[in-house]
């Protein structure tokens, strides 16, 4: 039986999204493969209100994180962490022998233009990191806010971490001034895991001419420069299935129109905190309580586990909480092509499983 995803990502994925993916191959240094490739940059630019050029990466999001602190850090690297997946930007850094230091918010807080501010103020960093949407919190932090003080900072390269946020909020990469916007697939754009994105800018760009280890496969200037060179096409043989299948969902969301797609994560989201606080409380500060997920705090002490295994055998599938958080919470993802129905029908089974 097909379980149905309510975890924050993979998500479900249209049966003709996944279709794309068993589209006869073609090769990799064809004029269609420039073509399907250049198809993709043009319609991501349009989803990311962005003229910076866009990289695909035929690997998960922490690919291109990995990319983007190696490429473009000179001296040293501010971590902002709301949570497990900030945490992991600083784990990238080090294991890159990369010179960092993490700023953690409070757990279920966000990070503030405050924090930020203090910390760019000691004048140490060249680059900085920040989550959009902390998937293991349930935060999405005020980027609007923090972005306005980055942006005096001129010599600092800005990475925003959108992996569970792009598709389903809006991310104005241009009016926010991130350097390097990076999301994978799986998450509210709605495409099987295996692919990546990033915007890139052109700072972003001439600073990583200035470093020298940018590593290799994820050497973010490398890739810029052969996409160019080669009209779309990337160094290493990319999965073109994933690019059939990305370049199609991406049309289907344009139909859907933007707004159309914000407003329906957003009645999602206002559905699912309302049933949480009916029956437990948030774990997020309800005021930066992210918009693709919700994280349940579970202050009726339930038992986590063994709902999240009765649901598996009714054919749903949610998570525990991630981390430290495991029993202590539960969250539901609502993104991507999940519906409001969905949403209740979910509910519905938890209610009765609960008896609330
Ligand atoms: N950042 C956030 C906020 C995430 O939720 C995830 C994955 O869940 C990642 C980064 C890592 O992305 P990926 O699994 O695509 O490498």
């Amino acid at each position: 039986m097909h379980k149905k995803l309510f975890i924050p990502g993979p998500v479900e994925v249209d049966q003709d999204v996944l279709d794309q993916m068993a589209r006869p191959l073609i090769g990799h240094r064809t004029k269609e493969a420039s073509e399907l490739q250049r198809s993709i940059s043009d319609k991501l630019k349009k989803l990311f209100y962005t003229n910076n050029e866009i990289l695909l990466s035929t690997s998960s999001g922490t690919g291109l994180m990995e990319g983007a602190v190696r490429s473009c850090t000179r001296k040293r690297a501010a971590v902002f962490s709301t949570g497990a997946f900030g945490n992991k930007w600083y784990e990238i850094a080090i294991a890159n022998g990369i010179e960092a230091d993490l700023y953690q918010s409070e757990p279920g807080k966000p990070i503030t233009a405050d924090i930020v501010e203090k910390a760019l103020a000691t004048g140490k960093y060249d680059l900085i990191t920040l989550t959009h949407n902390e998937t293991s919190t349930g935060v999405m932090n005020p980027v609007s806010e923090i972005s306005k003080v980055i942006e005096k900072y001129e010599d600092i390269v800005y990475c925003l971490d959108t992996v569970s946020s792009a598709g389903g909020v809006k991310i104005p990469v241009d009016e926010w001034g991130v350097d390097i916007c990076i999301a994978s697939t799986q998450k509210a754009l709605g495409v099987p895991p295996g692919m990546s994105i990033c915007t890139i800018s052109k700072k972003a760009l001439e600073v990583a001419k200035t470093v020298k280890n940018r590593g290799f496969y994820f050497d973010l200037l490398k890739l810029h420069e052969a996409i160019i060179k080669k009209d779309y096409q990337y160094p290493s043989t990319p999965s073109i299935s994933h690019m059939y299948a990305l370049d199609y969902q991406l049309d289907k969301i344009f139909e859907e129109g933007l707004e159309n797609r914000y407003a329906r994560h957003e009645e999602m989201a206002n559905y699912v905190r309302t049933w949480a606080k009916k029956h437990f409380e948030l774990f997020a500060d309800e005021n930066y309580a992210s918009i693709t997920l919700t994280n349940v705090k579970n202050s009726s002490n339930i038992d986590v586990s063994s709902l999240v295994s009765q649901l598996d055998d009714r054919g749903y599938l949610i998570s525990n909480g991630y981390g430290i958080l495991k029993n202590k919470a539960f969250r539901i993802g609502h993104m991507a092509e999940t519906r409001l129905d969905d949403i209740k029908e979910l509910l519905g089974v938890i209610e009765d499983i609960l008896k609330l």
